[in-house]
């Protein structure tokens, strides 16, 4: 070939090549403008100690897999829930919104006949709003925010259900006797019926954790080529304290047995945690996928949790009853190893995924939550709250942090504590601090006429609810 037309071959090769990458250019521009909203897998423990996940420091039971949400995202260290309980909590964090908006204020009584018993159907829970975005969503494990056919997952955004209806579980398959919500003849007699796939009783053979992850892995397959939501509910550890060998042999030299069996709950959860990302990365869905790991409150002393420094437990407003485990991961925004230590809340992440659309996509009703994302990149300086209110309706308890600054009654009179000096609130500044108080009251005052009284009897009602209504648990004709 003559020297001008290897000349010219080259320049074609190099238009061509010039072409090629101009175009992958306008290529790249399209996918990133085109690209789906992320994936969210909301985690939720069920009375997990603040001080039992290793991000948090435990050593005494290893939770390499969640710590993984932690080191590779955000670790909230001020992470709180909106009531120190479960139903009121899931509740919460379910619409974004302070549950006492609409009366949810109690845990709901097991009562499959009772209509108002559980989420009022004009709150839009995050599945219906992603659903608008065009999300597949799938609840799993514990609901309890209603047991009647009006108020269940899936006349409540998700696509699919596979879990129970109650405020908790026996763990193992043997144990679920009860055919359906309608053989139940008390309360807890609930936790034994069988597992519910969508409308349908199924037999199930695992061990009830077990099952929830091997779902959850198995949901994120079926879902992965579309933008997914999955509310992974885990009832563990909450009681009954019950676990299999696998787990338990990891714990022997724990001579406490609730210890041992709490610490055994924990670990199977964690193996779970990391099925489930497993399966992320092995398809690829990690950077565009939001992973959240809270607990729904704080830990329960009376089952051996342990929330390290926080006063308090379950059930209670000192810290140890609301201030949770909390992280997040989301690789590609946020960067590994992130701490945030300013006061965060479970209604947070609704508004996070509000603000993670790629389109305008309306809420239904005003939320409570802050989109995180600005902050944790620190594109918005400051606090995502100005305070953050709790209140237990039952007991005129309340409680509102600013800043560092907490007051809080919760039945031993009104105390105040500066967090930053004294997280284990013990010692009370009320007597220095009584302008501040009355500053700090008023707020919570004005936030309490934004609520409603409580829409249902909860638990420590069953005896009356009973009274009333003799038909609780019978089969509709
Ligand atoms: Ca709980």
């Amino acid at each position: 070939m003559k020297p001008a037309g290897v000349v010219c071959i080259k320049i074609c090769i190099v238009l061509l090549f010039l072409i090629s990458a101009c175009h992958q250019g306008v290529m790249d521009i399209q996918t990133i403008e085109n690209e789906t909203a992320p994936n969210l897998i909301f985690i939720i423990a069920d009375d997990l100690g603040y001080a039992d996940v290793g991000f948090n420091g435990s050593i005494e039971i290893p939770t390499p897999n969640i710590d993984r949400i932690a080191h590779e995202g955000v670790k909230f260290t001020n992470g709180y829930v909106s009531y120190p309980v479960c139903g009121p909590s899931r509740a919460g964090l379910i619409t974004g919104r302070y549950q006492g908006r609409f009366g949810f204020s109690r845990n709901p009584l097991f009562a499959p006949n009772d209509p108002n018993m559980g989420l009022p159907i004009a709150e839009e829970t995050l599945a219906e709003y992603l659903q608008k975005a065009d999300y597949s969503c799938a609840a799993l494990g514990k609901w309890h925010l209603g047991a009647h056919p009006s108020q269940r997952p899936l006349v409540q955004g998700f696509d699919d259900f596979f879990g129970f209806l109650t405020g908790g579980h026996r763990y193992f398959p043997e144990e679920w006797t009860l055919a359906d919500e309608y053989e139940v003849t008390s309360q807890y007699d609930a936790y034994k019926t069988k597992l519910l796939r969508n409308n349908d009783r199924i037999e199930e053979t695992e061990y009830l954790t077990d099952a929830l992850s091997r779902e959850a892995a198995n949901y994120v397959e079926e879902y992965k080529n579309n933008p997914f939501f999955l509310y992974l509910a885990y009832n563990a550890p909450h009681a009954p304290l019950q676990a299999t060998e696998k787990y338990l042999q990891r714990f022997a030299h724990i001579k406490d047995l609730k210890r041992q069996t709490y610490a055994a709950m924990v670990s199977a959860m964690d193996d779970g945690v990391g099925r489930v990302l497993d399966k992320l990365d092995a398809l690829h869905l990690a950077q565009n996928t939001i992973v959240v790991f809270i607990s729904d409150n704080g830990g329960l002393h009376k089952i051996k949790a342990d929330n390290g420094p926080l006063r308090g437990d379950k059930g209670d407003l000192y810290e140890g009853g609301t201030r949770v485990p909390f992280a997040m991961r989301w690789p590609k925004q946020i960067a590994a190893k992130t701490v945030f230590v300013h006061p965060v809340i479970t209604l947070d992440i609704f508004a996070t995924m509000v603000g993670a659309q790629k389109r305008s996509v309306k809420t239904k009703n005003e939320l409570d939550g802050v989109d995180l994302l600005p902050f944790i990149q620190d594109a918005k300086e400051g606090r995502p709250h100005g305070e953050l209110y709790w209140r237990k309706f039952d007991q005129q308890r309340y409680s509102v942090r600013q800043g560092d600054i907490k007051l809080v009654d919760d039945g031993d009179g009104a105390q105040y504590f500066d967090l930053s000096q004294d997280v284990s609130e013990i010692n009370s500044l009320i007597q220095e601090r009584k302008k501040e108080t009355v500053k700090m009251k008023g707020d919570h005052e004005e936030w309490l006429s934004h609520l409603i009284d409580p829409i249902f009897q909860g638990l420590r009602h069953d005896s009356i609810y009973n009274a009333l209504h003799p038909d609780r648990f019978k089969r509709p004709q």
